[in-house]
């Protein structure tokens, strides 16, 4: 019999807890040769996230919590989840359903197979999200591939369940700035692709804004691939020859027909431009250095606070 650990990391989703719940144990209910955890993770919640998941535990001693001791971020509460996880196969799921738990059946009998590794979920369309917010993405999705070396697939979502070898391969790569995203994609092992309609959450809001999307997209960036460190270079070379260009032009120029002072405006323009590259160039460098220095550092990825861990050795030892 196979052991499934779902890991659902949650932020402020008192609401959706208990309907995620209740629409999990019927798909419990439904796979009865499998034995199941749910290792629900609190992202340091501000609201009753926690007191939920411990009724969730006193009701049914499948469901696990840890409990952060501030918000981390979904990334570190993934990478908590997985370090804890018992289960022969892993699965990540959004509290909210946007991942249905329906499909799990499905991905654990094409795991059955034999021939993948890991089921990962994509959604096929973008509908009922602001259009805005689907560009930026988009764009994202294509400049990252175009750069990396890792496949970040688009539309990709985390909703995935993997087998053993490649939950512990994940959990190797301890790196403090996570992008789940590029280290499935990095790890690789053979992965099943299935695509579904974007759903809408059954509860709460998206903790999701445009700003630390755009922030979770550097990390992307930065986590996997170092071809914006070249830009600097590339630009650098491309100068030299504009400029070397232009040194030739103006002597020839003088020497033909004399040095009229002019063009100051056009010397202001070129003053503000190979500043301004200059500045993005820098900029680019620090980007990578900053997170040379937290990797550096070697942060937690995160503390708990509270968790059932304790309450499971308490009642063993008791037994
Ligand atoms: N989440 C989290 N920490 C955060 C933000 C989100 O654990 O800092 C969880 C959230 O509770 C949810 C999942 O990550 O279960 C996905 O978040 P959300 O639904 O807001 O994102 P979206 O589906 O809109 O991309
Ligand atoms: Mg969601």
């Amino acid at each position: 019999m196979g052991k499934i650990s779902i890991i659902v990391p949650c932020y402020n989703e008192e609401a959706a807890l208990p309907i995620y719940y209740s629409e999990m144990s019927k798909v419990m209910d439904q796979m009865k040769d499998v034995e199941f955890e749910i290792l629900f993770v609190d992202d340091g919640s501000t609201d009753q996230t926690l007191q939920q998941m411990k009724i969730l535990n006193d009701q049914d001693e499948r469901c696990q919590y840890f409990s952060f001791s501030r918000n981390f971020g979904k990334e570190a509460a993934i990478y908590a989840g997985l370090k804890n996880a018992t289960g022969d196969y892993a699965a990540i799921m959004d509290v909210d359903l946007q991942d249905p738990p329906s499909l799990l059946p499905k991905m654990y009998e094409i795991l059955q197979t034999g021939d993948y590794d890991s089921v990962a979920t994509r959604r096929s369309t973008r509908s009922g999200e602001p259009k805005i917010r689907s560009f930026l993405s988009e764009s994202f999705y294509k400049f990252v591939n175009r750069i990396s070396k890792t496949e970040i697939v688009n539309g990709a979502r985390d909703y995935r369940l993997m087998k053993r070898n490649m939950v512990d391969a994940v959990l190797a790569m301890s790196e403090y700035n996570r992008f789940s995203k590029g280290i499935f994609g990095w790890v690789g092992f053979r992965t099943k692709w299935l695509e579904y309609e974007n759903i809408e959450r059954s509860a709460g809001e998206t903790k999701w804004s445009v700003k630390k999307l755009f922030f979770y997209s550097m990390e992307g960036i930065t986590g996997f691939s170092v071809a914006p460190l070249s830009l600097a270079s590339v630009l650098g070379i491309l100068f030299c020859i504009l400029s070397f260009l232009m040194i030739v032009v103006i002597i020839v120029r003088t020497c033909i027909w004399g040095d009229p002072v002019s063009g100051w405006p056009s010397l202001a323009c070129i003053i503000f431009l190979v500043s301004g590259v200059q500045l993005l160039c820098t900029g680019i460098v620090g980007e990578y250095l900053s997170k040379t220095y937290l990797e550096t550092k070697k942060r937690l990825i995160f503390i708990l606070k509270d968790t059932s861990e304790h309450k499971k050795e308490m009642k063993h030892e008791t037994v």
